[in-house]
């Protein structure tokens, strides 16, 4: 099948990391498509309403752009509109709502296949992020339409019993935030305490809103099944069937494995099922192919963020290209 069209480069992933590879790429004078499955910095969308990121303004900046906020952190809708400033202001090859499945070719001539057509590119740069898959329960009644992987807001939870699955930092932003909007809020926890990994400001809101009753938290618990208006728990004293109107399971995300497979990309076996890449170059198993952004922790989502991602733009820019001025291409 002949490709819809050609660039020089294909960036999968319209994130914050996607779109500084993309304006990289771009100001070094080649063609570059950022596609991506859903809206513009589509992670993003799906975060809760106002929620506050964790890193100051200038940390989140990409292309020189500078990100003034009214706030100390910016918010979810802060950082929504600074982003389309940014791809609307490089003029970026935007192709929305439509889905990579597969990588196809050879190093020098791939064809990038999606939902709607083929891309052809010497280059791609994969930067798929970790928010589409959720780390499932892996229990009875866990696809039941009350309980959700994703949190959004507390407005239609008031006087509702709503059961938060998870100890680290969404877990305990959407715990405060609904038992705030008058939710009766239950926080399951598998482990003993809440996780030390919580940001410090927002650890000891939780640890005092719990000592105080405000919200119900019960640790070392394991989650047996869901029920249509309870959360079946086996605890230290024993069962318990927890009432819960909604249930929110904030116990994080991972890569989308195969769709790395489908790409070509091999993951290695280690404990954190690591894409292979070069971790100086960001170069993966397939010549030519360059990951970037969070997708490079693999299941440490920790290990790479927007504040240090975005630095992986211009490294791997740097490799497509010879220094700004000269025209050779490197490969
Ligand atoms: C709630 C929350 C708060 C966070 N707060 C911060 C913070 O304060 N500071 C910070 O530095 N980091 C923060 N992070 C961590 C991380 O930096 C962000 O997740 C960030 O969005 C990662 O950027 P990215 O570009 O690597 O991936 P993403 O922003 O996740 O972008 C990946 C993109 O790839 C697209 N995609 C996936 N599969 C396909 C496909 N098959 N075809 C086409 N497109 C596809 C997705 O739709 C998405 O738009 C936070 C994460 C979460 C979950």
């Amino acid at each position: 099948m002949t490709p819809d069209v050609s660039f020089d480069a294909v960036v999968i992933g319209a994130g914050p990391v996607g779109l500084a590879c993309a304006l990289e790429i771009q100001r070094r004078g080649l063609t570059v498509c950022v596609v991506d499955k859903g809206a513009l910095v589509n992670s993003l969308v799906g975060y809760p309403t106002n929620m506050e990121f964790f890193s100051t303004p200038e940390l989140l900046e990409i292309g020189g752009y500078p990100f003034p906020t009214a706030h100390y952190k910016p918010l979810r809708e802060d950082a929504l509109d600074y982003y389309r400033r940014v791809a609307a202001g490089e003029n970026l090859t935007l192709r929305l709502y439509e889905q990579v499945l597969a990588l196809e070719g050879t190093p020098g001539a791939y064809e990038v296949v999606t939902t709607k057509g083929r891309l052809a590119a010497r280059f791609i740069v994969v930067a798929t992020g970790f928010f589409d898959v959720p780390n499932r329960l892996g229990v009875p009644g866990e696809e039941l339409p009350h309980l959700s992987y994703y949190y959004k807001e507390p407005y239609a939870h008031v006087g509702q019993e709503v059961v938060v699955i998870g100890a680290k930092n969404s877990a305990a932003k959407a715990a405060l935030q609904l038992a705030r909007a008058g939710a009766r809020v239950t926080l399951l926890v598998r482990g003993a305490a809440i996780s030390e990994s919580v940001k410090y400001w927002i650890r000891p809101d939780l640890l005092n809103r719990i000592a105080e009753g405000r919200i119900r938290a019960l640790f070392s618990t394991t989650i047996e099944s869901i029920d249509a208006d309870a959360v079946q728990v086996l605890t230290p004293d024993g069962p318990q069937a927890v009432p819960a109107h909604f249930v929110y399971a904030l116990t994080g995300y991972q890569p989308d494995y195969r769709l790395l497979t489908a790409l070509g990309i091999d993951c290695r076996t280690d404990a954190a099922r690591t894409p292979w890449h070069n971790e100086e170059t960001f170069e993966t198993n397939r010549p030519g192919v360059y990951m970037a952004g969070t997708v490079c922790g693999g299941l440490n989502t920790s290990r790479w963020f927007i504040e240090n991602g975005r630095h992986h733009a211009a490294v791997i820019a740097a490799q497509l290209f010879a220094p700004l001025g000269e025209a050779a291409c490197v490969r």
